[in-house]
């Protein structure tokens, strides 16, 4: 990604800044910049790895500023915690546009596919009444293994991931099944 490139949805930055002025917040440029960064991307992505995209737009953007952000983010609904079975936590971006979608994990190389399906939001919905409660928040993690690594005994994703050029949770789509 690079920096003038940049494309983010009028819609999230209008949310975010309702949400910062009814909390009584400020609109602050390096408050824009990591919410542009959050959201020019499909990747899940880090704390470290959004303060480095940060960084590529505005190389000012402090650490601190970076975490309270994320916090606003994430309780104004527009980035979600995930939990991708790593040590560290992940941020994702995508449930604005997929409200709906679940990960599926390679345990081997990381790669992370995000996937939507109709059975599995019903599923969801009957278990959770017949508990008596009402679903508020639903996704689901499958770790799997993927084919290539056995198949072809090496893969692209793993060795990324080895030479550490990027994180493990770069994101791949697969066909909704809608
Ligand atoms: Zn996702
Ligand atoms: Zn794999």
């Amino acid at each position: 990604m690079e920096a003038g490139q940049l494309m983010i949805e009028p819609e999230i930055k209008e949310r975010f800044d309702r949400f910062i002025r009814d909390k009584g917040l400020r609109r602050t440029v390096q408050r824009d910049v990591i919410v542009e960064a959050a959201f020019s991307t499909e990747d899940h992505f880090t704390a470290e790895q959004l303060w480095e995209m940060s960084r590529r737009i505005d190389p000012s953007t402090s650490r601190a500023t970076l975490y309270r952000t994320l916090g606003l983010l994430v309780e104004s609904g527009l980035l979600s915690e995930i939990d991708l079975g790593r040590d560290q936590k992940y941020y994702d971006p995508n449930f604005v546009d997929h409200p709906h979608h679940n990960h599926l994990i390679c345990v081997d190389c990381g790669k992370v596919i995000e996937f939507e399906d109709d059975h599995i939001e019903t599923l969801f919905d009957c278990i959770t009444r017949r508990l008596g409660f009402r679903p508020t928040k639903k996704s689901m993690r499958i770790e799997a293994c993927c084919d290539q690594l056995r198949k072809d005994g090496i893969c692209e994703n793993l060795l990324e991931m080895r030479l550490g050029k990027r994180g493990p949770a770069r994101k791949a789509t697969a066909p909704s099944s809608n």
